[in-house]
């Protein structure tokens, strides 16, 4: 494509690894080059034939550059994206955006001073199971949902670099969490009024391992939330209770299954026998009172975001990831932990 837009990702690890290689595949990018701050990245970096510039200054007074991603440790995402905006560059900042509010005000306020698009790589929201459960709270089917948990499960702990350093923005809610926030913010559009979240340091006691975390809506409808680094068996990864069914995904590669009650009343109620005595109330159903059905994983192409930042640079669209919902995202974490340190539930104002 003529016009494809010119990248430099600026951090080339892990992520910044992805982004090239991602940024290889795309119609709308070319990548021009990286730079790293550590000069084996860079050597690595060319030698797989990928420019490697000398230093961020040198990137930014490249005019050829359109757009910069940023793909460093959280604690250097505002200084290099300020940078980058204010010398007329595009940037996309890899998740978690900021590590407060006001650090994220100062990057939004660069960029509606330069006139250039900022945005943050929140890639799981192409995620074809939350794309799952949200075409069903979409489709009505099963109705409002009262309660959405949304669950990873992994057992080796936290990553052993930087993510287990408070100073480098470490923890799972910074790392995990605002996917998983950000995700559940696109299904419910209802205000938020409280937050309550409890941090584990199970493998580590500087930065969280793992958290509890309960957002409760004005209607009291919940979305809730759990990052474990130390679970043996997972949990499934979402589960849904809706007005008239329930939905869970047990886990990232399998469909949705969906059970939606048909009839609330049935003739005949066949108890179960538990070692105290039999229970009507939590028998399963009658069959013949509900309709179960799994739901095809909806298609989805995680280059649409790299597109849609392009049309949005070209005027053609407006960003999907926008300002408003990476502040709220933000505000919610800060509330996590704010709950977390007071123990206790914490009122949240919109
Ligand atoms: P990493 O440690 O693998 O890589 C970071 C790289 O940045 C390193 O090579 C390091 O030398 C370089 N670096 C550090 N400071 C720099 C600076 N000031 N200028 C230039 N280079 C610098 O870390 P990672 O896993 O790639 O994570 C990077 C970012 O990507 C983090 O913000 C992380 O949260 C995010 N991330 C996002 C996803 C996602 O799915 N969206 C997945 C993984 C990581």
């Amino acid at each position: 494509m003529a016009n494809k837009k010119n990248l430099v990702v600026i951090g080339y690890g892990g992520m910044g690894g992805w982004h090239t290689l991602h940024s290889q595949d795309s119609d709308v990018v070319n990548l021009l080059g990286i730079y790293d701050i550590k000069e084996e990245r860079r050597t690595l970096a060319e030698s797989r034939g990928i420019k490697a510039y000398k230093s961020l200054d040198e990137v930014l007074s490249d005019p050829a550059v359109d757009l910069i991603t940023v793909a460093v440790p959280n604690d250097s995402h505002k200084e290099i994206v300020i940078k980058a905006l204010m010398a007329g560059k595009n940037v996309i900042c890899e998740k978690p955006v900021a590590l407060s509010s006001e650090d994220l005000g100062d990057m939004i306020a660069a960029s509606k001073k330069s006139g250039k698009i900022f945005t943050t790589h929140q890639n799981r929201r192409w995620d074809v199971d939350f794309l799952a459960i949200k075409e069903i709270v979409k489709s009505g089917k099963i109705g409002k949902p009262l309660r959405i948990e949304s669950r990873i499960h992994g057992s080796r702990g936290i990553p052993s670099d930087w993510r287990g350093e408070k100073a480098h923005g470490g923890g799972m809610i910074l790392d995990w969490g605002v996917h998983l926030i950000d995700q559940l913010l696109q299904i419910y559009t209802e205000k938020i009024v409280k937050i309550e979240c409890t941090c584990t340091h199970i493998t580590n006691n500087e930065v969280d391992d793992g958290f509890y975390l309960t957002i409760t809506f004005e209607s009291g409808a919940v979305a809730f939330v759990e990052v474990g680094t130390y679970n043996f068996i997972a949990l499934p990864r979402f589960y849904m209770k809706a007005e008239n069914g329930s939905a869970i995904i047990t886990d990232w590669r399998e469909k949705a299954k969906v059970v939606h009650c048909k009839y609330w009343h049935e003739s005949e109620v066949i108890p179960v026998e538990t070692a105290a005595g039999l229970t009507k109330t939590m028998a399963p159903r009658d069959s013949v009172t509900v309709d179960e059905y799994e739901v095809e994983k909806p298609m989805s192409d995680v280059h649409d975001f790299y597109r849609n930042v392009c049309a949005a640079i070209d005027g053609k669209e407006e960003q999907l990831i926008k300002h408003c919902e990476m502040m709220r995202v933000l505000k919610v974490m800060e509330a996590a932990f704010e709950s977390d340190r007071l123990g206790q539930p914490v009122a949240f104002v919109e």
